[in-house]
């Protein structure tokens, strides 16, 4: 159903509720009661304003094409952003405005083509800069301006970079820039203010084992994409805020949660999946505003307790208690999800271990005009306002795609030009820029200490400890 009959309250999962039955396991009960139970369209927080397109956010406004992004204004085609305004083609990025193209960075203004860099504006291709202002390709640089490939240049030498930008510029750059970078270190993990901690993209954590992309997170252990003021979790993916969390996906602001999926403002629910407002609940699903129930069906509080010690009883019989919802309850295959993002694995091996693959055919347009990409305006000024009617044609992929109004504002505004790759393959590029989930050994290359880190020993990167890296950039 649509967004807006799922809000409307008219439809009450209450009437799909159903007694337990001991004559079977719980998961199957829990996949009929899945299959019962009107679903939303797409998944939505209750607090997005004008966000037909968007999936897993709250608290946005004028979004389109945004997956997983919080507390955002006018974003498009981004995905796990916070606190963002005026952007698109984002990727992991933090209270930043006017952005395109960055990834990993927080706190930047008017900024383009930047990877892991904190509070810069009006700069182009950095990586691992903090505070510098007017830079263009520079690494590692702390509080410059006005400087070019690690050395300082004129304002009107910058001015010239800016007036110049073009489709070719753009692409020759990155080119250049990613090559010239490899001469200069990394440090062995992504952290800013970090404690005892280990992992990666570790932003404002302590005693935090095993996580990644994680921010504002304590005493926490095995978590992804968690944050924004969270602690004593374990097993979670893309949950927060909230406390005592114990493999959960989507959920919070939560406390004492186990084994469930997009619950909000939950407390001691177990098993359920998109609750709101709940409390004492066990398998429930889409319930709002309730307590005491156990497959979406109302029980007194003695009922309940006394009902859920027997479940506990017969799903450790089962095998079934303690273990997360298996993977053949999930609505969506394996390359749907962005598990095939962060562990690709090819069709065989998912279907090789019983998990689904869909492959769903390209939709052809039905228009005669299309444009292909390499063919588009090299410059912002060049952008026709008509250009919202045609399709585009990927320059990569062949994929048609379309461009809307508020992104042509935003190219016009930051004077960029028109991307020429489907939004899809973007991503993917965006996705391709970040190091793996996983910790290899390795020495640092400047004092030889060894170092677990997410660059894999035959990359080409020069790997410093924390405490060499810090050395060389301040
Ligand atoms: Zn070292």
């Amino acid at each position: 159903m649509s967004q807006s009959v799922w809000l409307s309250g008219t439809v009450d999962p209450r009437e799909h509720g159903r007694r337990y039955s001991f004559t079977e396991s719980f998961f199957p009960q829990f996949r009929a009661l899945q299959l019962a139970v009107p679903r939303r369209g797409m998944q939505q927080m209750e607090t997005n304003e004008n966000c037909q397109f968007i999936t897993y956010g709250s608290h946005n406004k004028n979004c389109y094409m945004v997956f997983a992004c919080t507390s955002c204004q006018d974003v498009y085609y981004s995905s796990r952003l916070f606190f963002g305004k005026d952007a698109a083609d984002c990727f992991m990025s933090i209270e930043g405005e006017l952005l395109y193209e960055c990834v990993d960075c927080q706190k930047c203004y008017r900024c383009a083509f930047c990877k892991d860099s904190v509070g810069c504006r009006e700069s182009y291709f950095l990586d691992r800069c903090h505070g510098c202002v007017r830079c263009i390709a520079c690494k590692n640089l702390r509080g410059k301006e006005y400087h070019m490939w690690n050395r300082p240049v004129s304002p009107e030498q910058y001015e010239q970079f800016v007036r110049t930008i073009t489709s070719t510029n753009i692409m020759r750059t990155r080119e250049e820039f990613a090559r010239w970078k490899l001469s200069l270190p990394v440090p062995d993990a992504n952290r800013l203010n970090a404690e005892a901690s280990t992992g990666d993209y570790l932003y404002n954590v302590k005693a935090c084992e095993d996580c990644y992309d994680v921010h504002g997170v304590q005493h926490s252990r095995h978590c992804q994409l968690c944050g924004l003021g969270a602690a004593d979790f374990m097993d979670c993916n893309m949950c927060g805020p909230g406390d005592l969390l114990y493999e959960c996906i989507g959920t919070g602001p939560a406390h004492r949660n186990a084994f469930s999926i997009f619950g909000v403002h939950t407390t001691d629910v177990l098993y359920s999946e998109n609750c709101t407002r709940c409390r004492d609940c066990f398998g429930c699903i889409d319930l709002k505003d309730a307590q005491y129930c156990i497959l979406n069906k109302q029980y007194t509080e003695e009922e309940y307790e006394s009902l859920l010690q027997k479940i506990f009883g017969q799903m450790t019989d089962a095998g079934e208690w303690g273990e997360f919802f298996p993977v053949h309850l999930s609505p969506f295959a394996y390359n749907e999800t962005i598990a095939q993002e962060l562990f690709p694995l090819s069709r065989e091996v998912a279907e090789e271990r019983g998990w689904k693959w869909r492959e769903v055919p390209a939709e052809e347009p039905s228009v005669t005009s299309l444009i292909p990409g390499a063919s588009l305006p090299e410059t912002a000024d060049g952008i026709p306002n008509d250009i919202v009617n045609s399709v585009i044609v990927c320059a990569a992929t062949g994929r048609p795609f379309r461009i809307i109004r508020q992104e042509i504002d935003l190219y016009r505004k930051m004077g960029l030009p028109l991307p020429r790759l489907h939004p899809d393959e973007r991503h993917r590029r965006r996705v391709a820029l970040r190091n793996p989930r996983k910790l290899w050994a390795r020495d640092c290359r400047k004092c030889g200490k060894s170092i677990q880190t997410s660059y894999s020993p035959d990359r080409p990167e020069i790997v410093y400890c924390e405490s060499c890296y810090l050395k060389e950039v301040y």
